[in-house]
């Protein structure tokens, strides 16, 4: 008897056993089908991950599946095995975790097929005319002629690039001269054309010559080169061998730094299918390059966190650009780790892994320390440019106009006389991050969360940046009917209107989500400063990465206070990231950069470190405290978040579990807490965590396993929503 044990996408832990129909061979149905499946009163999607001979249902009880989907397997035995891997890992349902890995029309059932495209070709009558016949109709004789030309057919775009109008087409379709058929679009596929590189420096040979030993096998390489040292060149030439293996190359690059301007360096050295796989996308965009990297046709597939399931034909390397950035983790949900995934996932192929970063993570650093990793440098920037020079400003009593100290704006002053760009950082968007009365102090708050409002001006707003919630700005203070309400602080619209009326000369580009968020608009950005005019840049984190602005000479970050001093233990780390990212935008050709901080705290330590020592001696500093107190990467951690409409059935919830798991984890673990969250309220939910840990991940996870077994038992459980989040980086 064969059972078909499968991963249905409900919440609930675990695999369902199905029968099959009654006149279904058996022998056709494989691991990585998709099946529709009775669920309760639902008809469901689910994928076969195993036929096996036995289950725990009495047969009686088991139910058929309705049909099968596909005729071939979607997920290879190498993905449904990551997929178990992440489910066991984050302890996350597997029916859930492979519908992650699916697009959403093949969750919803369509055909795993490409779209087809209509073409256009001779009929046997079409083949053999006398062209003559059709001297009279020019247009009709062209016609023919291409296509004698085009065994394949052509399709309709081809005719209307030489003004064969689509009623010409149509004339001879009535005359049965020709027929059309539908057939995937083609691939312009060929190997031919891979533009040579430069000359690499001495590191980069010794990276690419490295890597070049290991294609065979798994082995994790860390490329830790400053920024504009050549990292993506690097990456480049590897891709070029990888191809020329016939094989794939898999670049994952974080959320924001999906440029144009990436791909187009890529589509410049490569003249080949590259497929693109973004949260912009559409549906049918993303199925179309979902099957584009499965069958092979895309040779290399760029693509944000959720391209490390992306199914591959031939796998060759995985390459993680910015490997320490934040949005290579899921934050909500199925709350993975693309980059780790990827490591696993490079494990099952045997194949390499590259990760990249001018600023690698900790954990990245500790996994070299512990011979996990292999390191590899790029110390110097490739090409001419030199290294930027530090200055910091010490805004202490100095007059700030809108945050800008008086010095700051002769050094931008001077830099763009010289005619050189500038750029501008501030992590903050929005005019004002508050609104505040200035006769009772009443401040503009979110009605759903623990925040305050922010006021936008383009149009004039207050938004919530954490729970979306937006409303028209009070005219008029609602607790003392007072009329002078006052913004107070910086955001990225104030900085702008401020900088425009100092320095009227000049364009000034904000560049935050609230002007990129339209298709394209990044793109506009890119081009006008490649122009190469003297101007200002301003904006948020969206700047700090990825691109290469030759132009700007001098970077300016306007306001690290705020950061120096904070309760997250890994928010130095990121500072640390951030500020070495934003200031490797200066200076990036043949012209000297300068970097300016503003700060109220000059001598503060991890400032001194960044700048007079570098990033990798501040992170070894970082893991040594680490170690001492055993935080992460040297210890592990799990954190339980829970949300209720009342604050104690939270908190009521979290205690029950704590309880648990001391009685499990018998002193190889701790819970700690509950604590409520930073912003207890959010969205109208109270919101309270519990955090495990221990100093052994295996303990870690023996604890999790009974743990998650246990919780849905508990009568508290009910009242709350709760997730875990396995090695969390957002804890606060
Ligand atoms: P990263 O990815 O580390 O920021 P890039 O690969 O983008 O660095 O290189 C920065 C700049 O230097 C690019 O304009 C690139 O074309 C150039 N470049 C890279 N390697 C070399 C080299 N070996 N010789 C000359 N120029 C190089
Ligand atoms: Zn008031
Ligand atoms: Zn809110």
């Amino acid at each position: 008897m064969s059972i078909l044990r499968i991963a249905v996408p409900t919440p609930l832990a675990r695999t369902f056993d199905y029968l099959p129909t009654d006149n279904l061979d058996i022998a056709s149905v494989q691991a990585g089908m998709r099946v529709e499946v009775p669920f309760q009163r639902r008809i469901l999607i689910g994928v076969v991950l195993e036929i096996v001979e036995q289950s725990d249902v009495p047969k009686n009880k088991l139910r058929k599946i309705s049909r099968i989907l596909d005729d071939a397997p979607l997920l290879s035995l190498s993905l449904l095995s990551l997929a178990k891997w992440a489910s066991e890992y984050y302890h996350h349902p597997i029916g859930e975790v492979i519908a992650t890995m699916l697009p959403t029309l093949l969750r919803k059932g369509s055909a795993a097929q490409p779209q087809l495209t209509t073409f256009y070709r001779l009929t046997g009558k079409g083949a053999t005319l006398d062209l003559q016949n059709l001297s009279r109709a020019p247009k009709q004789q062209e016609c023919i002629t291409m296509l004698q030309q085009a065994q394949q057919g052509l399709e309709k775009h081809q005719f209307l690039q030489v003004n064969i109008s689509p009623s010409v087409l149509r004339t001879l379709l009535e005359k049965g001269l020709i027929e059309s058929y539908q057939a995937p679009a083609p691939q312009q596929a060929s190997d031919a054309n891979i533009t040579p590189g430069v000359k690499l420096n001495e590191e980069q040979q010794i990276a690419v010559t490295t890597i070049k030993q290991n294609l065979r096998e798994y082995q994790t390489f860390l490329l830790e080169g400053v920024t504009g040292s050549g990292k993506t060149e690097v990456y480049l030439q590897l891709i070029a061998h990888i191809l020329k293996q016939g094989r794939q190359a898999l670049v994952l690059i974080p959320e924001i730094g999906l440029t144009p301007q990436t791909v187009a360096r890529f589509q410049r050295r490569f003249n080949l299918p590259i497929a693109l796989f973004h949260s912009r996308l559409n549906e049918r965009e993303r199925l179309e390059a979902w099957l584009q990297a499965k069958n092979g046709g895309a040779r290399i597939i760029i693509g944000t966190r959720s391209a490390v399931f992306m199914p591959l034909q031939a796998p060759g390397i995985i390459i993680i650009d910015e490997e320490h950035d934040l949005s290579f983790k899921q934050q909500e949900g199925f709350r993975y780790s693309a980059r780790d995934l990827a490591l696993v996932r490079a494990q099952h192929d045997n194949i390499p892994v590259v990760l990249g970063s001018a600023t690698p993570s900790l954990e990245s650093l500790c996994n070299v320390q512990r011979g996990r990793f292999r390191s590899l440098t790029l110390s110097q920037r490739a090409g001419q440019a030199l290294q930027p020079e530090y200055r910091i400003i010490d805004v202490r009593g100095q007059r700030l106009e809108e945050g800008v100290s008086t010095k700051l704006l002769h050094l931008i002053k001077k830099h763009l006389h010289d005619g050189n760009q500038v750029l501008l950082f501030l992590n903050r968007r929005g005019y004002a991050p508050v609104l505040i009365c200035h006769s009772c102090g009443w401040v503009a708050e979110c009605w759903h969360c623990d925040a305050r409002m922010t006021l936008h001006q383009q149009p004039q707003r207050l938004h919530c940046h954490h729970c979306g919630a937006t409303r028209p700005r009070d005219v008029q203070c609602p607790a003392c009917k007072g009329r002078q309400l006052l913004p107070l602080g910086l955001g990225t619209e104030r900085l702008e209107t401020a900088i425009q009326r100092h320095f009227s000369l000049y364009p000034v580009y904000r560049i935050d989500s609230d002007t990129t968020r339209r298709k394209g608009a990044m793109q506009g950005f890119v081009e006008r400063i490649h122009d190469g005019k003297a101007c200002i840049l301003l904006g948020t984190q969206m700047l700090a990465k990825g691109h290469h602005f030759p132009k700007v000479t001098l970077v300016a970050i306007l306001d690290v206070d705020g950061s120096l001093y904070s309760a997250d233990f890994r928010a130095a780390e990121r500072l640390a990231q951030l500020f070495i990212q934003v200031a490797g935008r200066s200076g990036r050709a043949d012209l000297q950069g300068e970097v300016a901080i503003q700060t109220h705290h000059p001598r503060h330590p991890l400032l001194h470190t960044l700048i007079y020592d570098g990033y990798h001696e501040y992170a070894l500093q970082a893991l040594e405290e680490r170690k001492q107190i055993g935080l992460p990467p040297y210890g592990y951690m799990a954190l339980l978040r829970a949300r209720a409409r009342q604050r104690d059935n939270a908190f009521a919830f979290l205690h029950d579990v704590k309880y648990l798991v001391e009685k499990i984890a018998n002193q190889q673990a701790q819970a700690l807490g509950p604590i409520p969250a930073v912003m207890e309220r959010r969205a109208g939910y109270f919101r309270a965590q519990l955090l495990i840990q221990s100093q052994r991940r295996s303990s870690l996870h023996r604890v999790l396993n009974a743990l998650t077994l246990e919780i849905s038992e508990l009568k508290s459980a009910s009242r709350v929503k709760w997730s875990l989040d396995v090695d969390p980086l957002d804890m606060y």
